[in-house]
């Protein structure tokens, strides 16, 4: 429970951020509570962006319109970032020069794009993760014909299918073997490109980007690392992210390394190891089942995250029900779902293909882990309870 009249300050007004703030009100919190964000907007959804928002089929993807924020004591201080931490004094300084004391300070200040080192800065070379990334993006569709997508996660195949629909032709390079091989595995990957292939989309996977060709300042297309050259007036790079806390380097809360992919570190309910300060959503490294902490960079997640949060600050029960990891993507006129949690040494077997929907099985020590399906919604949902009871396959 808090402990005197500071308010609870959290750092990162997105998803996570926001659905703290609601968790925290929901249980009963009745004290202060302040959501700082860098971005001067509303705390908004990000999917959107990659999907209906670049196609010109949304403008607001805003999750909480502003009474939201009055009606419930909800004070915001957006367009600054936070600068700083003082855990000892319980005082977080923010770039104007302001500083915030705090009872609990909950840290959700998500990812930032990865750069690829030594790449020239052109008009016409784009990153995902921001609205104002996004309205850019839009506005270049609009004069673009041929755009290269540097590499085929969840946002370069979103943005990739998004392309498609609006009519531009795509090159899509991939160093792994297939799309999505780090999250989904090679088989299943192999499915989403072909996917892409049937989309006419120009797939390479294996090969990486060697050079950008800029001409006036503008990208022209790109020599890859297999020597091909591609033209291109529009370029997405699409090769992971970080997450933000370096300015969090001096203030003493552990943070897992870089190689470990980061984040701040924190048990199974988002608690440091520091007092008073928590961790949720995308920049959370948590710790799971197996004692091993994961950070998860993804949408359902941040809100269940948020959820046991809320319940721990404020001493109560953690929510009773039995996680199963959720996740989707939507590519063309597919919902592509992940349902558990899938991992690279796991057996996988198709128990579905019709040549463009389907949906496979892994499974470990023959334990179901994870089904993921292609525009097969009910065939995944109905695996969760039996994923959430962890039975053996063939049960
Ligand atoms: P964020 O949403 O990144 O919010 C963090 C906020 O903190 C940001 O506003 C950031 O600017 C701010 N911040 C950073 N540093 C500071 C600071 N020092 N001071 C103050 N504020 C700061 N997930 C799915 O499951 N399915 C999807 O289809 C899907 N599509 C996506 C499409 C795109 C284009 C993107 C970018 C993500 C997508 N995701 C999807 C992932 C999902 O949106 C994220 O998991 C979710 O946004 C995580 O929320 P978060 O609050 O942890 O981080």
């Amino acid at each position: 429970m808090t402990t005197d009249a500071r308010p609870i300050v959290i750092v990162g007004a997105g998803l996570a951020g926001l659905r703290t703030a609601e968790e925290l009100r929901r249980a009963g919190y009745p004290g202060g509570l302040v959501l700082v964000g860098d971005e001067p907007r509303l705390p908004y959804d990000r999917p959107p962006l990659s999907k209906q928002f670049v196609r010109g089929e949304t403008d607001d993807t805003t999750l909480r319109p502003a009474e939201f924020f009055t009606e419930n004591a909800i004070e915001l201080r957006l367009g600054v970032p936070a600068a700083r931490v003082d855990t000892a004094a319980r005082r977080v300084w923010l770039s104007d020069g302001s500083a915030l004391d705090y009872d609990q300070l909950v840290l959700a200040t998500g990812l930032r794009p990865k750069r690829i080192p030594g790449l020239p800065d052109a008009a016409g070379v784009h990153v995902l993760r921001r609205h104002e990334d996004a309205a850019a993006l839009r506005a270049e569709t609009a004069r673009a014909t041929r755009a290269l997508v540097v590499g085929a996660g969840f946002i370069g195949c979103e943005l990739t299918a998004s392309f498609r629909a609006l009519g531009l032709e795509v090159v899509l390079v991939e160093p792994q073997p297939t799309p999505l091989a780090a999250a989904l595995g090679e088989r299943v990957g192999g499915l989403v490109g072909r996917l892409h292939r049937e989309q006419g989309v120009d797939l390479r996977c294996g090969v990486g980007l060697d050079s950008l060709r800029v001409q006036d300042g503008s990208a022209r297309g790109a020599i890859l690392s297999d020597g091909g050259a591609v033209d291109a007036d529009l370029v997405v790079i699409g090769v992971g992210s970080v997450p933000v806390t370096e300015w969090l380097a001096d203030s003493g809360i552990p943070l897992a390394a870089p190689a470990a992919g980061g984040g701040v570190l924190a048990d199974e309910v988002g608690r440091t190891a520091v007092p008073g300060v928590w961790a949720v959503g995308d920049v959370a490294a948590w710790r799971h089942a197996t004692g091993a902490h994961r950070r998860v960079e993804h949408w359902t997640n941040a809100g269940e995250q948020a959820q046991l949060l809320a319940a721990a600050l404020l001493g109560a029960e953690p929510p009773a029900a039995a996680r199963v990891p959720y996740v989707w993507s939507d590519q063309y006129d597919l919902k592509i779902q992940v349902l558990g949690t899938p991992a690279a040494a796991d057996a996988v077997e198709i128990v579905e293909d019709d040549g463009r929907k389907f949906v496979a099985h892994y499974h470990a020590d023959g334990v179901l882990t994870a089904v993921i399906g292609a525009g097969r919604s009910g065939q995944v949902m109905k695996m969760r309870a039996r994923l959430a009871s962890a039975t053996p396959v063939g049960r």
